[in-house]
């Protein structure tokens, strides 16, 4: 089964205004898809369903073959890790930040999670490491550093679905490759959908998928894509 299937849906916040009509694709389990299209297009509304946030009007969104309608989003959440664009962190310590959402994390998953992010040498670095405190009171991290806890925080769920929904949008462009080189070797043979609105973000992708107005108006390998433009 490929892991992630839309399978021709139909989907509007109101009834008067369909925003998806009739959306197929699929993300091969171990593959790497991209969603990639202007504002508006219908991005995010697509990580929202693959979270049960709203349901499809008509058609069936599938994880490994079953119907994610039959599915608890605590289930989804235990599935699919997100890294979002702009991560919250709590003003606690780097190892609480990690750890939050995976009750039973031990330290070494915590460390390996800051490994795999590449934030493990800012940790070391630090004469209280996980136990630095983070936000007003703590430490400044920059925005990048924000981008490489929450990073870390999805992988110590190692979750076998990756959502990457603008992950490195709000970055400066030093930064976001940076960060893009990370995600990079973290999604490898790992499930991952990754919603971009450049292209440029989302070159390793095996499948990019151009979206606007709620279709899919092109699909094909980075390479096959920008012959076209
Ligand atoms: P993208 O992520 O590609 O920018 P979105 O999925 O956020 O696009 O939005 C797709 C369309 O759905 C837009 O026209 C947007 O205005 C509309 N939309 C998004 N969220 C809501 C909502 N909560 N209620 C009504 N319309 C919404
Ligand atoms: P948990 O902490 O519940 O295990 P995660 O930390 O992996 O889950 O976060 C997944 C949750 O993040 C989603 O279920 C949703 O509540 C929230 N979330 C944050 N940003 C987004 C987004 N852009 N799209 C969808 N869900 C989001």
């Amino acid at each position: 089964h490929p892991t992630v299937q839309f399978e021709d849906v139909v989907f509007g916040y109101d009834p008067d205004r369909t925003i998806l009509h009739g959306l197929s694709f699929e993300v091969p389990a171990g593959n790497r898809t991209a969603i990639v299209g202007p504002s508006g297009a219908g991005k995010s509304t697509i990580a929202r369903l693959l979270f049960r946030f709203y349901d499809p009007g008509e058609g069936r969104i599938l994880i490994d073959g079953q119907d994610i309608a039959l599915v608890t989003q605590a289930s989804l959440r235990a599935h699919i890790g997100i890294v979002p664009q702009d991560s919250v962190l709590f003003n606690e310590t780097i190892g609480y930040n990690i750890a939050y959402g995976r009750d039973g994390a031990t330290q070494d998953d915590i460390l390996r999670a800051a490994q795999g992010a590449a934030i493990l040498p800012l940790i070391e670095r630090l004469p209280r490491g996980l136990d630095t405190e983070v936000g007003e009171r703590g430490l400044k991290l920059s925005g990048g550093e924000k981008q490489r806890v929450a990073i870390a925080r999805t992988l110590v769920k190692n979750p076998p679905i990756l959502l990457l929904d603008e992950a490195t949008s709000a970055l400066d462009t030093g930064t976001e490759q940076a960060i893009l080189e990370t995600l990079r070797r973290v999604s490898e043979n790992r499930t991952t959908l990754s919603i971009a609105h450049r292209l440029s973000t989302i070159a390793d992708a095996d499948e990019i998928l151009v979206m606007d107005h709620g279709r899919i108006v092109e699909r094909g390998s980075h390479r096959a894509l920008l012959r076209h433009d």
